[in-house]
C-alpha cells in the first residue's frame, strides 16, 4: 500500500518565502509524536527536523516532506525517526544526528518493520529504503558546527536520552533553538538540557502543566517496591523503553540493591552495546560498564527461562505492547507474589493502558484478566512544566513555537509564558511566518 505520492499528498506550499522565516509542521504541531517540521526562509534554504511515526495500531504518520537536502534527526526514538528511510529513499537528502542517533537507528527502523509485518500493518517503507538511510548518515558531535544552505548548525544535549540532542540553527536574520524532546534534569546515564540563548525557540511541551515528583524520592520508591515485592517471594516485571529508561531502572537498582538477581531482556540489550561505542554520551562510562557486569542479560530461550527465578526482570515493550514483557507477564501472572513496575507512560491504545484501565491484555491474541498488583513510577525523561517554562525564560527568546504537546499542557504554558514571549501554538499543517 502506497502512503505517500511524492509531490501529490503535502500540503506545503511552493510559494518561495518573501522575508523572514516560516515554520511547517507536517507532524507533531498539535500532538505529542509524529513528529516532522520544515523550516525555511528567503535564502532558500529548507530544514526537516526529524521525521517520525507515533507507534499506535495502525501507525499515525506525519504529512508527505516537501523536497529537500537535509534533514536533522535530534534523536532515535520513533516517533521522531520513524520515517527517515521514506524520506531517504525518495529525496536522496543528507541525515544529521549524533553518531550514537545514528548507530542505533538500525535497531529501531528494524524493529518497526518486525513489528508492522507482524501485526500486518502497511509501513510507507521497505528493507531497501532502510539500508539507504543507513548510508544517508552524517554524524556530528556536540558544539560542531555544520552548513546547512545558507544556515549554520549544531547540536546540544538534550538530556532526554544518552545522544538525543537540540539543534541549534544561524541564519542571517535568526537564531533559532529546536528543543527536541528535552529534559534539564539529570538522570542516571545522562546529564540535563542547558539553556541556549536564541530569538525563536522551539520548544517540546509533553508535560507542560505537570509536575514530577523528585526524581531522588520517586527511585527510592522504586526500589524499596522491588524489595517488598522479593521479601515475600516474588519477582518484579518491570517493562521499560529500549532506549533510555530501561538503563535508567537497571543503574537505579545496582546502585541501591546491588545484591538482588536482576534479568535485562529485549532490544535494550543491543542498543546498550552502542552506548559503549559512543562513551562521550554517557554520564558515568564507568558505572554503566559496571552494571553491565552485573545484570544478566537475557539472550535465548533458557536464559529466558532461568529469568522466571529472578528477582527483577527488566524487558521491553515498556507498553506491553509486545516483546520479551508479555511473555514473562503469561507466566508470572499465576502467582500472585509476583507484580508488575510501570515506569513510563502508557499511551491509548496501548497495552499497558488497558490494564491500567480494565485490568485485561492481550496476549498472543488471547484477552487476559491480570490479577498481579501494578504500582506506576513517575521516572519521565522529559522535563516537567516548570523546568520547561524556565528553561524557557533562560534561553531569553522573542518568540516561543511550543509543539509536541496535549492541548491542555501547551495552554497551561501559555498562561505562564505568553506575556513574557510571544508565543505560537502550531497546528499541522499550517506554516507559522515569524518576521525578521
Ligand atoms: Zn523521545
Amino acid at each position: 500500500m502506497v502512503l505517500y505520492t511524492p509531490g501529490r499528498t503535502t500540503k506545503y506550499s511552493s510559494k518561495n518565502i518573501d522575508s523572514g522565516i516560516q515554520f511547517h509542521f507536517l507532524g507533531g504541531g498539535n500532538e505529542v509524536g509524529n513528529v516532522g517540521c520544515v523550516i525555511e526562509d528567503s535564502t532558500g534554504t529548507r530544514l526537516l527536523i526529524d521525521y517520525g511515526l507515533a507507534p499506535t495500531r495502525p501507525p499515525k504518520y506525519p504529512d508527505e516532506c516537501p523536497p529537500i537536502s537535509d534533514a536533522i534527526i535530534t534523536h532515535s526514538h520513533i516517533d521522531h525517526i520513524g520515517m527517515a528511510p521514506w524520506l531517504t529513499q525518495h529525496q536522496n537528502i543528507r541525515l544529521h544526528g549524533t553518531s550514537l542517533t545514528a548507530d542505533v537507528s538500525e535497531i529501531m527502523w528494524r524493529d518497526t518493520y518486525k513489528v508492522s509485518s507482524i501485526e500486518g500493518y502497511p509501513l510507507a517503507w521497505d528493507k531497501r529504503d532502510m539500508e539507504y538511510a543507513l548510508d544517508s548518515w552524517y554524524p556530528h558531535e556536540y558544539g560542531e558546527w555544520f552548513k546547512v544552505g545558507a544556515w549554520k548548525c549544531r547540536l546540544h544535549r538534550a538530556g532526554h536520552l544518552p545522544g538525543a540532542a537540540m539543534v541549534e540553527i544561524k541564519t542571517p536574520t535568526h537564531s533559532i533553538l529546536w528543543s527536541g524532546d528535552i529534559d534539564t534534569r539529570d538522570s542516571p546515564n545522562t546529564l540535563g538540557a542547558i539553556p541556549v540563548e536564541c530569538d525563536i525557540l522551539c520548544l517540546e511541551g509533553t508535560y507542560g502543566g505537570r509536575e514530577h515528583p523528585d526524581r531522588p524520592k520517586e527511585e527510592q520508591k522504586l526500589v524499596q517496591k522491588v524489595l517488598d515485592i522479593v521479601g515475600k517471594r516474588g519477582v518484579a516485571l518491570i517493562p521499560a523503553f529500549a532506549s533510555g529508561r530501561g538503563q535508567d531502572i537497571l543503574m537505579i537498582l545496582h546502585q541501591y540493591a546491588p545484591h538482588l538477581n536482576v534479568h535485562f531482556d529485549g532490544m535494550g540489550t543491543r542498543i546498550t552495546s552502542h552506548w559503549f561505542d559512543n562513551p562521550q554520551h554517557i554520564r558515568d562510562p564507568n558505572r554503566l560498564k559496571d552494571m553491565w557486569r552485573w545484570v544478566k542479560r537475557v539472550s535465548g530461550k533458557s536464559d529466558r527461562k532461568k529469568a522466571l527465578t529472578a528477582d527483577v526482570i527488566v524487558t521491553t515493550s515498556g507498553m506491553l505492547d509486545g516483546g520479551p514483557a508479555l511473555w514473562y507477564l503469561n507466566r508470572l501472572r499465576h502467582d500472585l507474589s509476583n507484580e508488575i513496575l510501570l515506569t513510563g507512560y502508557q499511551a491509548e491504545g496501548s497495552g499497558g493502558r488497558k490494564l491500567l484501565d480494565e485490568g485485561k491484555i492481550n496476549i498472543f491474541r488471547n484477552l487476559i484478566q491480570i490479577d498481579l498488583e501494578i504500582t506506576r513510577f513517575q521516572l519521565s525523561n522529559h522535563a516537567g512544566h516548570s523546568e520547561l517554562c524556565n528553561f524557557a525564560r533562560e534561553c531569553k527568546p522573542k518568540h516561543l513555537i511550543l509543539f509536541h504537546a496535549p492541548d491542555e499542557g501547551r495552554n497551561d504554558i501559555f498562561s505562564e509564558l505568553s506575556e513574557e514571549m510571544e508565543t505560537h501554538l502550531p497546528v499541522n499543517g499550517r506554516p507559522i511566518q515569524i518576521d525578521p
